[in-house]
Order: C-alpha cells, then sequence, then structure tokens
C-alpha cells in the first residue's frame, strides 16, 4: 500500500510546516481548518487508525494527548478546545493515519460535531 498523505508530510516527501515535532510525533496545521485553532497531531508510527492500535502504543498514544495539550497552550486555546479522533470512512476519516484533531478558537456551541 502507498504511503497516506501524513507519512509523506513526515518523510519531508510533501512540504508542510511542523509547528511542534518530537521523536515520536509532529503537528501541522489542518489544510481546511474547521475552527480559527485546526491543529493535527500526527505519529510518526504509521497506526491505520484508533482501533488498530495495541497495548504496545499505550505510550505513544498518552503522549499525544500531552502534545495536544501543549498545542493547544501553544497557540491561546487552553481555555477552550476539542480533541478529535475520527475512525473509519462512516465518520468521515479521509486519512488513514492515526492523527488528533485540535480545535479551537471559539465556543463550544458554534463547533460543527462532525
Ligand atoms: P480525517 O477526516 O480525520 O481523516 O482528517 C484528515 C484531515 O487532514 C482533514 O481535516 C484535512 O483537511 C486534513 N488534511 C488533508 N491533507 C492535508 C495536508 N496536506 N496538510 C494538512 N492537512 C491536511
Amino acid at each position: 500500500m502507498s504511503d497516506s498523505i501524513f507519512t509523506q508530510i513526515i518523510n519531508g516527501d510533501i512540504p508542510s510546516e511542523f509547528i511542534y515535532e518530537d521523536e515520536h510525533c509532529v503537528v501541522i496545521n489542518d489544510i481546511n481548518p474547521q475552527a480559527p485553532v485546526h491543529a493535527l497531531v500526527i505519529p510518526r508510527k504509521a497506526i491505520t487508525m484508533l482501533v488498530d492500535a495495541s497495548d504496545e502504543d499505550q505510550a505513544l498514544l498518552g503522549h499525544l494527548m500531552l502534545v495536544a495539550s501543549r498545542v493547544a497552550k501553544d497557540l491561546g486555546v487552553a481555555e477552550g478546545f476539542r480533541v478529535v479522533v475520527n475512525n473509519g470512512e462512516s465518520v468521515g476519516m479521509t486519512i488513514y493515519h492515526l492523527h488528533l484533531h485540535v480545535m479551537g478558537g471559539r465556543t463550544y456551541a458554534e463547533q460543527d460535531m462532525g
């Protein structure tokens, strides 16, 4: 199977600005933001989706949540943001490489839950 867009971004095959990176993950701004702040936390490990994660990924999954929190603080939305993980085509997943959406900058009531 060919590499996902996110693997290509992580490998530098598709240019993208990392707003944060470490040995386990990178963070980029979503190309089609659904909120004033909309970042994607993407593990370097190409886990297809959350249901494919296993016990060996426990520390990585925790790390991704902490990075989501850190990015929310860095981007000035720590007072209110959502972390969303889509799992599967039926809920609109389009890129089959696990990622966390970090969305903030407007009130919860204004946000589309999709
Ligand atoms: P999902 O629907 O959970 O698979 O989310 C995939 C997200 O990736 C969508 O919000 C897209 O807007 C975003 N996206 C797709 N291609 C890129 C890209 N090249 N750079 C940044 N974000 C992207």
